[in-house]
């Protein structure tokens, strides 16, 4: 599987990615993800982006680029990958697409989360992170408790500086500026497959597994 997770912030790409892996055993490379953990480590690149990731705006393409290629050409995704949160510009995609080239992928399936703007940020307000491992969950889903679900670290769920509200018109824009042309761009150049995100994840899930054919 060589898929590209594609959506507005908080459309549920980090979900979807996590559910597909557990059924292809394939690496999630998350960009967000391994920036996050780069500024908590206080990495040099943690140093650069955090700022940037504070205010919601992207973090420069040649710091995100080099991060893609290493996350390539790790041994973990010989068996495939989905990309979460890359490309999120048309230059990203430009370089994404030689790397692809040049490791002979001919196959790349772009799975679009459709979402709609108000609903996003609603989602987004309204959901938590754990500091340990990074999984995101509803509100609904953790209040009230103090355990992670996911890892079983103790009080570790807090709200990510970048969900707050300012913070997400920003990322809402960013995305419909930014991002929103490598649609486009990719329309020839991969297997473009939409799924409605507006609804429950299980239901998104089904038809995600539905249209890419895993059953
Ligand atoms: P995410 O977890 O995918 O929502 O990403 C969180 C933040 O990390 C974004 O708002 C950006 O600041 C930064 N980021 C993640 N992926 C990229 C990317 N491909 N290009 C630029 N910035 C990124």
């Amino acid at each position: 599987m060589h898929l590209i997770i594609f959506g507005a912030p908080g459309a549920g790409k980090g979900t979807q990615a996590e559910l597909l892996k557990s059924k292809a055993a394939v690496a999630h490379i998350s960009t967000g993800e391994i920036l996050r953990d780069a500024v908590k480590r206080e990495t040099p690149l943690g140093v650069k982006a955090k700022a940037i990731m504070e205010k919601g705006e992207l973090v420069p393409d040649e710091l995100v680029v080099g991060i893609m290629k290493d996350a390539l050409q790790d041994p973990k995704s010989d068996n495939g990958f989905i990309l979460d949160g890359f490309p999120r510009t048309v230059p990203q995609a430009e370089s994404l697409v030689e790397v692809f080239k040049e490791m002979n992928i001919d196959d790349v399936v772009l799975l679009v989360l459709d979402a709609k703007d108000d609903a996003l940020v609603d989602r987004l307000t309204n959901r938590r992170a754990c500091k340990e491992c990074g999984k995101i969950f509803s509100l609904a889903e953790v209040e009230g408790k103090s355990e992670c679900p996911s890892c079983g670290a103790k009080n570790s769920f807090y709200q990510r500086d970048d969900d707050k509200e300012d913070v997400i018109r920003n990322r809402l824009e960013v995305y419909r500026k930014s991002t929103k042309p490598v649609l486009d761009y990719f329309a020839d150049k991969a297997d473009v497959v939409t799924v409605d995100a507006m609804r429950p994840i299980d239901e998104v899930a089904k038809e995600v597994n539905e249209k890419l054919k895993l059953g």
